[in-house]
């Protein structure tokens, strides 16, 4: 028999609008999480690679910022029509490296659009103030003005949103960018890095450096980056705020999420159900706003919820990507399903009732795919490691309290705030929700509360580290640095 060895491909760095494959010798691997096998190789670089592409954005970066707003927006105006022309090829490659469903990539790049969209508004957002007559023949008026190179890191869950999140605001306001993707879903990014070149941005406006740890402490030590925007899990975003700030860097951190939903006894339980679902389990759990905690108000409605939850959950089907069929597939490797097994045991030992169990699903033809059915807890305590910490898996926890006041004292007491849902038809109760949880997004018969893009994106507590929200006017505010003068004519 001849075995023929296809070589694996190759992902490369982009720097200077060229496409390199670097100087190192450390390779990570890349996976199709469906197949559970290595797809590619990404270079894993430091402080070279990153060198060079500070040395590109720093040369780039004046005459971007010195053309005008209004030309720089023409440039994003064509690469979101670039985006929206390749969207079904950036989408199969975005979902064969991370495995969630064609139709979630699809969504994955138009959330991120939208964020571009709204800064192709750039005049506008960059406009100053003024004010005439502060004073006898006295003037006063303000400036945005770009840091200069910037840099963003960013997890593996929205491998193409997170990444537009952070580079469409910086670009507008005339910074050079250089992005450090999650290792593990690598190549999307080199992709639209070229089609901004091909939309006309200049060389080394925006480049993609690949690595894991060496090459974020490279990012938060450099002294050409003035800025750091990064999203991940709390541990590390707690670590890059205290370490870029110590740097004298402009610092935001997203960190991790457990979003409560709480559910009324008026609400419409059928539509309630529908949307807990699709937020607990939709691209298998793994979204910094899934809703992976329930918590309906009082024992009767536990009771019809409980009921109600066992019917949908066991119809939901698991498979991989071009399943039109599926709703969620696998997880992204296979540490993280084990780590997330883990959790699963830890909740039964620790006592909560194990109602639904998706350990042993299998997918056919895609046995060594990381897939994990749909896992559901009730009579989780708050006082459970398994409901402290992210589990960032298809696994629902559902807790039962007396009033509506436990229900929001146990969300806002989690150690994670980024958002709290509630499901009910009394407008009191949902103004109550909205004006006391300690969480930065709440969603009121909205499942997932991300706010649209001109508005901003961003948790409370252990959620978040920084001042400024992600993209709306804050990412305008982060990436820029404003001048005030005062004049006498
Ligand atoms: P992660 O923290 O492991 O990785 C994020 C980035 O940090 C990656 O680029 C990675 O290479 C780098 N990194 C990882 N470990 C590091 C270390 N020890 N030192 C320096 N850099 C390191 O996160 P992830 O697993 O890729 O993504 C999932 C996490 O991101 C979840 O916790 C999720 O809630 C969170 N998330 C938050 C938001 C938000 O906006 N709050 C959005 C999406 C995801």
């Amino acid at each position: 028999m001849v075995y023929i060895c296809r070589p694996m491909r190759q992902v490369f760095h982009y720097i200077k609008g060229c496409r390199l494959p670097g100087h190192g010798t450390r390779l990570g691997e890349v996976f199709d999480p469906a197949r559970g096998q290595a797809q590619a190789q990404v270079p894993l670089g430091g402080i070279a690679e990153l060198n060079a592409a500070a040395a590109a954005a720093l040369a780039a970066q004046p005459g971007w910022a010195a053309q005008s707003a209004h030309r720089r927006s023409q440039v994003l105006f064509r690469f979101k029509a670039l985006i929206e022309e390749h969207m079904e090829t950036l989408a199969k490659l975005l979902s064969s490296e991370h495995g969630k469903l064609l139709a979630d990539a699809r969504g994955d790049i138009q959330r991120g659009l939208e964020v571009i969209d709204f800064v192709c508004g750039a005049p506008q957002l960059l406009k100053g103030e003024f004010s005439a007559g502060a004073g006898p023949g006295i003037d006063v008026w303000s400036m945005r003005q770009p840091l200069g190179v910037v840099a963003g890191i960013t997890p593996f869950n929205f491998p193409a949103m997170i990444p537009l999140w952070m580079l469409g605001p910086a670009i507008a306001a005339g910074n050079a960018f250089i992005l450090k993707p999650s290792e593990r879903v690598p190549s999307v990014v080199v992709e639209l890095a070229a089609l901004l070149s091909e939309a006309g941005a200049p060389e080394g406006i925006l480049n993609v450096v690949h690595g894991d740890r060496e090459m974020v402490e490279a990012i938060l030590g450099h002294a050409a980056v003035k800025a750091v925007s990064f999203v991940g899990s709390s541990d590390v975003a707690q670590h890059v705020y205290a370490t870029a700030a110590a740097a004298g860097k402009r610092v935001q951190a997203m960190g991790g999420a457990k979003n409560h939903g709480l559910v009324l006894p008026d609400a419409d339980l059928d539509a309630a159900v529908a949307a807990i679902v699709g937020a607990a389990f939709g691209s298998a759990g793994e979204r910094c706003m899934a809703l992976p905690v329930v918590i309906p108000i009082g024992e009767s409605t536990a009771v019809a919820l409980r009921q109600r939850l066992l019917v949908a959950i066991k119809q939901l089907r698991v498979g991989a990507a071009d399943d039109p069929l599926a709703d969620y597939g696998p997880l992204i490797t296979a540490a993280h399903k084990q780590r997330v097994e883990r959790h699963i045991a830890m909740g039964i030992d620790e006592g909560a009732e194990l109602v639904i169990d998706g350990r042993a699903v299998s997918v056919a033809g895609h046995e060594r795919g990381f897939f994990l059915g749909p896992t559901f807890f009730d009579r989780v305590r708050a006082d459970m490691r398994s409901y402290q910490e992210e589990i960032f898996g298809p696994v629902l926890q559902m807790l039962r309290v007396d009033s509506l006041e436990q229900g929001i004292a146990l969300a806002s007491a989690h150690p994670y705030g980024n958002g709290v849902v509630v499901f009910t038809r009394s407008g009191e109760a949902a103004r109550c929700v909205a004006e006391q949880a300690e969480a930065g997004m709440v969603g009121i018969n909205v499942p997932i509360p991300v706010p649209v893009a001109y508005h901003g994106f961003g948790g409370w507590k252990r959620s978040a580290f920084g001042d400024l929200n992600q993209y709306g006017t804050d990412s305008i505010r982060f990436f820029t640095r404003t001048k005030i003068v005062t004049q006498r004519w």
